[in-house]
């Protein structure tokens, strides 16, 4: 096949991780179809909600672990080497509390917590903090570098790398996955696939509609003072679906106080009085943030609340004839969309080319 005509449904990290691989591909004509495009901040679109940073909660010996592990030398390649994309190193502590144990977040940050996480291998400079320098009610930890990465800036510069390669964007909201399909859609009036990108919308684009998508609520706030370093801890004194962690944004972006994984709430409202806990945490975890003074001397740029697309089963890398044609879904990362999305978008690369080839031969 010649020339393949992609149309890539979603411009979220997923879409456009996707569409960005796909273009350094030869012979492909892609267009990026979306409701929201970066520069938005709606609470149907997670990606500018997220912090966002490279702390693997996958399982070792998972697709999802092997997913993230294939995205951190990408990460490392932009922290290094293009300032330009807003992804910075930063020095990362994750703190363990005993007493967290069997609590819903220390389940979902299980290899996190690890002393011995699969990843000890990939990230730089992994070590377990020796007892005598843990702060009070800590009972281990471990750190190591990451990156953190800016969405104000990572999300728009995805777009430029799309569009140097020829990519075309336009806005569009579909009601069921083959309308991607149609011929307006692409300039060559034929589309040869489609990639389904959509995140949270795929419970509800008629020929996907997976029920088993859901939303996990984060509220964070984010403010003017610096960190210093990256902080997550095991739990809060304040209930299960609630969670403490910090960073500084590369560039100027601010630091990120979160947060929350409240799973099934479609709120976007923010939730005053967690955004106060919020902060009382961030604080405590971190007295850096305010020289040791209280939450008053945070100087706030904005209240936050996104919703993570988790998917029972985690991430669908898939393909699938519907309606006659072939689909490509690349959807439910969850709270990983980022340290998960080259990973993600070269399994998703893979099953675009095995599709094409499959048509070629018809
Ligand atoms: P989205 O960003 O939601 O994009 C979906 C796209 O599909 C949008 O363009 C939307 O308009 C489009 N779309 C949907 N339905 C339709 C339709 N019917 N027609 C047309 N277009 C449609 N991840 C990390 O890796 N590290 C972190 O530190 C991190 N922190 C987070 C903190 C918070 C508070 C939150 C909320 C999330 C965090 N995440 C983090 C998770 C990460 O943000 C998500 O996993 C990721 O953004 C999901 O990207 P996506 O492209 O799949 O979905």
């Amino acid at each position: 096949m010649a020339q393949k005509n992609v149309v890539v449904v979603g411009a979220g990290v997923a879409g456009l991780t996707t569409a960005l691989l796909l273009s350094r591909r030869p012979g492909y004509n892609i267009v990026v179809a979306a409701k929201h495009m970066p520069g938005d901040y709606d609470i149907e679109y997670a990606s500018p909600w997220a912090g966002a940073n490279y702390m693997p909660v996958s399982v070792r010996g998972t697709e999802a672990a092997e997913w993230d592990k294939n995205t951190w030398g990408p990460l490392e390649d932009l922290a290094r080497n293009h300032p330009d994309a807003g992804v910075h190193f930063q020095h990362c502590e994750i703190h363990n509390r005993s007493k967290d144990v069997g609590t819903a977040t220390a389940e979902w940050f299980a290899e996190l917590l690890s002393p011995n996480p699969w990843f000890k291998e990939v990230v730089p400079s992994f070590r377990s903090i020796p007892k005598s320098e843990l702060g009070p009610g800590i009972d281990s930890a471990t750190d190591f570098t990451s990156v953190c990465i800016n969405t104000a800036i990572y999300l728009p510069w995805l777009v430029s790398q799309c569009l140097k390669n020829g990519v075309i964007f336009k806005r569009a909201s579909f009601n069921h996955i083959s309308d991607a399909g149609r011929p307006d859609v692409h300039p060559a009036k034929k589309v040869d696939l489609v990639v389904n990108c959509t995140g949270l919308g795929a419970a509800k684009l008629g020929g996907v509609e997976d029920k088993t998508v859901v939303p996990a609520r984060g509220q964070i706030v984010l403010v003017r003072n610096d960190a210093g370093k990256m902080l997550d801890v095991s739990g809060t004194d304040d209930g299960d679906g609630e969670a403490c962690y910090v960073m500084t944004r590369a560039a100027g972006g601010g630091t990120i106080l979160g947060g929350c994984y409240q799973k099934g709430s479609f709120e976007s409202g923010v939730d005053p009085n967690l955004a106060v806990r919020i902060m009382k945490r961030a604080v405590a975890l971190c007295p850096a943030l305010t020289g040791g003074k209280g939450i008053e001397h945070l100087d706030i740029i904005r209240h936050g609340v996104g919703l993570r697309p988790v998917r029972e089963g985690g991430t669908r890398i898939a393909k699938e004839r519907i309606g006659g044609a072939w689909v490509v879904h690349n959807y439910g990362a969850g709270g990983a969309g980022y340290q998960s999305s080259y990973g993600c978008a070269m399994a998703a690369v893979k099953l675009v080319e095995e599709a094409l080839e499959a048509r070629a031969k018809l």
